[in-house]
This record gives structure tokens, C-alpha cells and sequence, in this order.
């Protein structure tokens, strides 16, 4: 799905792009129970016509449809179809800045994806792309959607002290690069973005800026977007209290290529699993050890954690660490192709280190 208002995109324009999500969902009685409602009912250009008389003046807006769905339904050719148009808008010169709409559920997913696939170029471009989304949906009397779209228009548009081009993310008044987003509650205005430690619209945190700079002197060289079709099977898997070595071995003959194993504090898992993730690791399933909690760094080197073939995520929660291995995966095919002989472990280890703004 696509379809694109091009009255404008002649000139020197924000692009904004639709994903859906509750940002753009309707209640059937928005006053008596605004929480039930339908994601992805509203096209982002009659959200945009919604907020456009606060708009600052001077703002061309053009609206792009890229999908209208709830996120928690995001398919790997939706992210492939999006980190398209953001890469290839991105070298448009009549692009100033990108808006995405998007559904909060997996808000986290698209949020490294983009970082991974155009962070460094939007950096080079001194671009921003403004992640937003809402919590309550359009026709709620509290709908929260139209200033967090004004928000994410300023923050795409306006020389905002020194703030580089990058990949970030914005509501509820606060903002964080978009790599740093996961929604942590399930209800409250700053889910996804909660913990963050900066920064309204013109007003930039500096030890937040410091870190933004870290993240974008790391981040030296984008990953290729897979297609629909490259996308490589990874699963995630939780350790907890009474574990069950099935839970691993279960996947043993299958075709996944990866698993990511969310495990308790600081990325242990149960010794059940030790003997079939050592038979994973030998059929050549890469393995990735995270961390359950939904916070804090899994460091690599711990001798009670380490087990041969699984790498340590580093900052990536286990959502990110899945599109990161993803990426990492479908990179080392890309290189094979290119007659370079880079592992996903190369492109991972260089993922797991960027660093983490507190
Ligand atoms: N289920 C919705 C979605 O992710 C939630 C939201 O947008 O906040 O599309």
C-alpha cells in the first residue's frame, strides 16, 4: 500500500508518512471508552488537514501512505517497503525532514530498524527522521496524536541547537533517538519512550546531545535493507523459573536462523538449556543472550554466562536485538554475494557496541 499527495513535492518539503497505529485509530464511543477502538483507520494526510492551522507558516507538508494497520501486525515487507521510502527520500533534495506515524506496539522494532538501514545516511544528509505515535486514538477527547505530530513536524523541520541529522523518535514532549524507544507500559502517554531522559521541542539536553553524537560517531555505515523475501527466521525465547530444555530443542529441525534468548538479570539462562542451545550453536543457529528485564547492558565476557557461538547484545533489548540480528544475517548473505567474507557476527559486534544514552 502506497499512495502519495504530490501537489508539493516539488519544492522543499517534510515528508510524513503514514503506518497507522492508534495515532490513527477511530473509538466507536470515543467518550465513554476511548480505550476500545481500531487501529489504522484514519489516512495520515486527514491527520495532518486535522493540526494543519498549527502549523508553523512556511511548512510544506507532503502525506505518504505506506501502510494504515495496528502495528502489532507489522510484517517484514512493511519494514522493507518503509526503509525504502526513508532511504530514497532521504537523497531527495526536496526533502527536508521525515515524520512517521506510527503504531506504539512495535514502535520499538521500526525504531532500530531505521537506525541500523539510514542512520548513518540520514546523519551524512543532516536529516531528521521523527518517529511518533499516540496512546489514545484521533476522536478521543484526550487524543494525544495531533501535538505529538506537531511536535515531531517541529523536530523534523526547525535548526534545533546543533541537533544532528539522525533517527529519533518523539511524544508526549520528550524525545529520544528512535534506537533508544520501547514501550515499557502498556497504557500510560509516555510508553514508549519512557525513561528518557531528554528533551522537549527547542529545548536540547546537552548531556542527551553528547550522547546522540556517540551513538552517530559509531554508527559509521548503514546495513542493507533485506527484502520482503531475505528477511531470516528469528525467534525469541524467554528463560525463566522452571525451564524447559524442550523450549530450545523444539527448534533444532526447523528452519530458524537465529534465536535470541531474553534471560534473566544479566542475560543468564537456565542450565536446561545448556545442552541444546551447544546443539544449536553446532547446526550453525545463530545465537544471541539478552537480557529479560527491559533494561541495562548484557556484557560479553561474563564466564558463568558464556556459552561458544552466542554473542552478547550489548544495550539491545530483545525486539532489537531480533531486527539486529535479522539485519546482521541478511548483511553477511549480502557480502557472500559481493565475494567479501564478513559474518553476521562482524555486523553484530559492530551493532551491540553503540552506546547507550542514560
Ligand atoms: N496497537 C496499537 C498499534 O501499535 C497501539 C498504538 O498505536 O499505540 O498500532
Amino acid at each position: 500500500m502506497s499512495s502519495i499527495n504530490r501537489n508539493l513535492d516539488q519544492f522543499p518539503h517534510i515528508l510524513v508518512l503514514g503506518m497507522g497505529g492508534t495515532i490513527a485509530g477511530l473509538a466507536p464511543n470515543p467518550n465513554e471508552n476511548p480505550l476500545q477502538y481500531e487501529a489504522g483507520q484514519v489516512e495520515v494526510r486527514a491527520l495532518l488537514a486535522h493540526v494543519q492551522s498549527a502549523i508553523p507558516s512556511g511548512t510544506a507538508l507532503v502525506s505518504r501512505q505506506v501502510a494504515n494497520i495496528n502495528s502489532r501486525d507489522l510484517s517484514n515487507g512493511e519494514l522493507s517497503e518503509l526503509g525504502c521510502v526513508v532511504r530514497e527520500a532521504l537523497v531527495n533534495p526536496m526533502v527536508a525532514g521525515i515524520v512517521i506515524t506510527h503504531g506504539t506496539d512495535t514502535i520499538e522494532e521500526t525504531g532500530i530498524f531505521l537506525q541500523l538501514t539510514c542512520g548513518n545516511n540520514a546523519q551524512n544528509l543532516g536529516k531528521r527522521v521523527i518517529l511518533t505515535g499516540a496512546m489514545f486514538p484521533a476522536n478521543a477527547p484526550k487524543a494525544d496524536g495531533p501535538s505529538n505530530l506537531l511536535d515531531a513536524i517541529r523536530w523534523a523541520s526547525t535548526p534545533l541547537d546543533n541537533c544532528p541529522g539522525g533517527i529519533y523518535a518523539v511524544m508526549d514532549g520528550r524525545a529520544c533517538m528512535a534506537m533508544d524507544l520501547a514501550k515499557r507500559h502498556a497504557s500510560a502517554l509516555n510508553a514508549p519512550i519512557m525513561g528518557s531522559p531528554s528533551s522537549s521541542a527547542g529545548l536540547i539536553n546537552p548531556s542527551w546531545l553528547s550522547g546522540v553524537k556517540a551513538v552517530e560517531a559509531a554508527w559509521t555505515e548503514d546495513l542493507p535493507i533485506p527484502k520482503e523475501n531475505e528477511w531470516s527466521w528469528v525467534e525469541i525465547l524467554t528463560s525463566h523459573a522452571g525451564a524447559r530444555s524442550e523450549m530450545v530443542s523444539h527448534w533444532l529441525n526447523s528452519e530458524v536462523s537465529g534465536l535470541i534468548l531474553a534471560g534473566s538479570g544479566m542475560g543468564g539462562l537456565h542450565q536446561e538449556w545448556q545442552k541444546p542451545l551447544m546443539e544449536a550453536a553446532y547446526r550453525g543457529i545463530a545465537l544471541v543472550r539478552t537480557t529479560r528485564t527491559g533494561a541495562g547492558v548484557t556484557l560479553p565476557n561474563m564466564p558463568d554466562k558464556e556459552m561458544p557461538g552466542c554473542l552478547a547484545s550489548g544495550t539491545l533489548s530483545a525486539p532489537r536485538a531480533r531486527i539486529a540480528l535479522q539485519l546482521a544475517l541478511n548483511a553477511e548473505k549480502q557480502a557472500k554475494l559481493a565475494g567479501k567474507s564478513l559474518t553476521w557476527q562482524d555486523f553484530f559486534a559492530r551493532i551491540a557496541v553503540l552506546p547507550e544514552i542514560r
